[in-house]
């Protein structure tokens, strides 16, 4: 490998430090008044609603140097925030980034991980207005908020579906929970011998659901233009299984899941039988899929029948009825929150 230049942090400083990774912003949205630069950042939100979430990610636990390039971890940490804008059917309009980093982090490395972030902050239209950085004794420590805004009668809650309303995911699921499996078989075949050449030849799509996931922009986009607002929604960070019980004991309902309704892409259907997994358990209990859950009232289902991307997988049912899963052999099992396995492994 090529000797890449390498600048400890501590030859910027502090502030020049965040000077140096941000200099090149550019605020995009009128309601970011103030950006990085004072005390404080100052959002106009006029008459709308402000939504706001945080979101941490802590190295070892969430992410791993070893094969998450820097930046696409960048990116990640403002997609993970930005979608859980969007499960308020909101729009994110600006984050905050504190990160605390070890002395092993040089400016070229923070340079590879702004990237990330500002090429994020493009393609999701939110503004960088503020952030910390810190140091921490080992190891890199991520905290993202992001901000939206939304008229009140807009705003999607988890615990507002009702008995009858359909179930509807968007996208793929598994997919990524694949892509991590994967690059951990590689990391420790790579450990065992690091001669080894990795084998992750034709394996883009699952490998970049896990290292470089979208948030669904689109869908938020497509529920205004039809004039849609669902009953409740949630974004699939992890599982479906999981996601399905926060949306059923919020709005105190249950869930009838049709197996062949449930989008599973190609290449996750090939990796799961190669890794012995059943497909839907990987959609089920995986996680970090970035997917919307939502349900609709059942007079809207013309509006979302002919969406791209959009699918129908049950409906809401009473409570009583618990959250259940009708597999494509017929069967009827209970979905547990972590998930429902084939295998019993
Ligand atoms: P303070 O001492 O008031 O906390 P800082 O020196 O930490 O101020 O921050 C100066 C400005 O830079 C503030 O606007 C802050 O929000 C911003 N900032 C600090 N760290 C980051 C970062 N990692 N990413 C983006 N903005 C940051
Ligand atoms: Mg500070």
């Amino acid at each position: 490998m090529a000797a890449t230049k390498r600048t400890d942090v501590n030859t910027l400083g502090e502030f020049g430090l965040i000077d140096h990774l941000t200099k090149n912003i550019q605020l995009q949205n009128i309601s970011s008044v103030k950006g990085i630069g004072d005390d404080a950042a100052v959002i106009y939100n006029d008459n709308l609603q402000t939504v706001v979430s945080t979101d941490m990610l802590v190295e070892g636990i969430h992410f791993d140097l070893m094969y998450s390039p820097l930046k696409h971890l960048g990116y990640k940490s403002v997609v993970v925030n930005v979608s859980d804008i969007y499960a308020m059917n909101a729009i994110p309009k600006q984050i905050t980034m504190s990160i605390a980093l070890s002395n092993r982090f040089s400016v070229e490395a923070l340079e590879e991980f702004y990237e990330g972030v500002q090429l994020a902050c493009k393609k999701y239209k939110v503004d960088l207005v503020g952030g910390d950085t810190t140091s921490s004794p080992k190891g890199l420590y991520i905290s993202v908020t992001a901000i939206g805004q939304a008229p009140a009668d807009k705003i999607v809650y988890r615990n507002t579906a009702k008995v009858g309303d359909i179930i509807c995911v968007t996208g793929d699921l598994g997919a990524a929970y694949l892509g991590l499996q994967l690059l951990e078989r590689e990391k420790q075949l790579f450990q065992a011998n690091p001669g080894v050449k990795t084998d992750l030849e034709g394996q883009d799509y699952l490998v970049g659901r896990q290292l470089k996931p979208e948030a669904r922009k689109d869908t938020i986009e497509l529920f205004a233009k039809n004039n849609l607002v669902p009953t409740s929604m949630i974004d699939v960070s992890d599982g479906l299984a999981s996601e399905l019980f926060h949306l059923c004991t919020q709005s105190n309902v249950g869930a009838f899941i049709e197996e062949k309704g449930v989008p599973i892409h190609d290449d996750t259907q090939l990796m799961a039988l190669k890794f012995k997994l059943d497909p839907i358990t990987c959609a089920l209990s995986g996680g970090e899929d970035y997917e919307l859950l939502f349900t609709i009232k059942p007079r809207d289902i013309d509006k979302v029948k002919f969406l791209p991307d959009l699918f129908i997988i049950g409906d809401v049912v009473d409570a009583k009825d618990g959250v259940k899963l009708h597999t494509t052999g017929g069967n009827i099992h209970p979905i547990k929150a972590q998930g429902w396995q084939h295998f019993g492994s």
